[in-house]
Parts: C-alpha cells; structure tokens; sequence
C-alpha cells in the first residue's frame, strides 16, 4: 500500500461516488433516510481535500489521517464504520511494510473486521458488510494461493457485484432498514451498493496501473 496510490484511489472513488449520485439517493430514500450519497460526497470529497497533508506521509500515517477526518466528514451511521476501517487498516499496515497482494488482502481484511466489530454487524444482515466480508475472504484466497494479479482483480469485481445484488432479496436486521421488516425486500441495500462501487473503482485502477 502505497500512499501515492491512496491518494489516487482517492480521486477515483470521489469521481464514483458523484457519478452514482442518482443510485445511492434513490436506494436510501427507498429504505433508510436519503442522505447516503451526501455521506459518501463529503467523506470522499474530504479525503481528496487532503491531498497536499497526505502526500508526505507514509501509509499508515495517511490512512490514520483519514479515518480520523472522516470521522467528523460522514454523518449517520456509515461515518464512524468507515473511519473504523481506515483506522484498523492503518494498524496493520503500519505492522508489515511490504506492498504485495498477500499483505494488501490482510489489512483489508482487518479493515473489514473492524468495520464488523463496530456495527456488531455480520453477513447476510443487508449491509455494506455483505460485499466486504465476501470480498475480504476470496481477497486473502486468491492472494494466498498466487492468482495472477488481473484475474484476481475481475474476480473481485465479480464477488462485490454478487454481495451487492444479494442484499435485494433478504431483510434487513441491523441500520435504518431494520425498521421495515419485509418491506425492506426488493430493494438493494445503499451502503453494500456503494462499496461495490469504490471496489470496482479500485480494482479499475489498480488494473489499468499495470
Ligand atoms: P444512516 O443509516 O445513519 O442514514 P448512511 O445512510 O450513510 O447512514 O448509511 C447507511 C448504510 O450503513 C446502510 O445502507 C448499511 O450498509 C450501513 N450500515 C448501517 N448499520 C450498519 C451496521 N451496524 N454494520 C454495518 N453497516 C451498517
Ligand atoms: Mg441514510
């Protein structure tokens, strides 16, 4: 994990996220409150802010930055998850300095634990967890196993995708959409839709950085 490619990643999602506008408004209008895509506008909006204060620093300094901004930049509930998954992700970067995918998958993955152990949130309750805990799994697999690097990265696609579109048929159990039972199926869940969005948009990146 390099901070210049922090720093890039960054821009993308930010570029992602405005171009979701439409997406994420509707989903959380339809079952939470409607304010997912100004949540997801200023924390990436913030982070790109901080570009010039980030650059100098090595990762784990930057990511600490971020999660710790980001605290204050996203409101609702998905502010304090994210900041968590920076934090928890800076920790474990600072602890191993190598950049390779058997690493980068491990500290996502810590990240992703954090995120879980914050919410008190697992698989299946019709969250954002639903794509990250999927992808963290078949992200420590297939760097394990020394998948080469493009099909690794379209399978992750794939497996964000898949997460996402799950969340549409089962009810919610943790969030706002909790409140309304079944009235909750049908719908695709906004924080799930848009982590499949920043993964997808990483993972282009990362791609297209060959
Ligand atoms: P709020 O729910 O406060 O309006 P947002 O609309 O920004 O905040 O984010 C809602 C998203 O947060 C949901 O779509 C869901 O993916 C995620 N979320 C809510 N509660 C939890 C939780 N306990 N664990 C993990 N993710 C959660
Ligand atoms: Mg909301």
């Amino acid at each position: 994990m390099k901070t210049e490619f922090i720093l890039q990643a960054a821009r993308a999602v930010e570029q992602a996220i405005l171009a979701s506008e439409s997406t994420l408004e509707s989903l959380d209008r339809e079952i939470g409150d409607g304010d997912h895509f100004i949540n997801m506008k200023r924390g990436s909006a913030a982070i790109v802010a901080m570009e010039a204060e980030l650059a100098p620093l090595a990762p784990d300094a930057a990511l600490q930055k971020i999660g710790m901004r980001l605290l204050s930049a996203i409101g609702g509930a998905s502010g304090p998850l994210i900041a968590s998954f920076f934090m928890a992700m800076a920790k474990a970067v600072k602890e191993n300095n190598a950049d390779d995918f058997p690493n980068i998958a491990s500290e996502f993955a810590q990240g992703v634990a954090a995120i879980q152990q914050r919410g008190k949130a697992n698989l299946g309750e019709k969250t954002m967890l639903d794509v990250l805990i999927p992808v963290a799994e078949k992200f420590t697999e297939l760097a394990n196993n020394g998948t080469d690097r493009t099909l690794l990265l379209e399978t992750l696609k794939q497996v964000a995708e898949q997460g996402m579109l799950a969340t549409k048929d089962v009810i919610a159990t943790k969030g706002r959409a909790a409140f309304l039972g079944e009235r909750a199926i049908g719908h695709i869940d906004p924080g799930a839709k848009s982590c499949q969005v920043i993964i997808w948009t990483i993972c282009d990146l990362a791609l297209n950085n060959k």
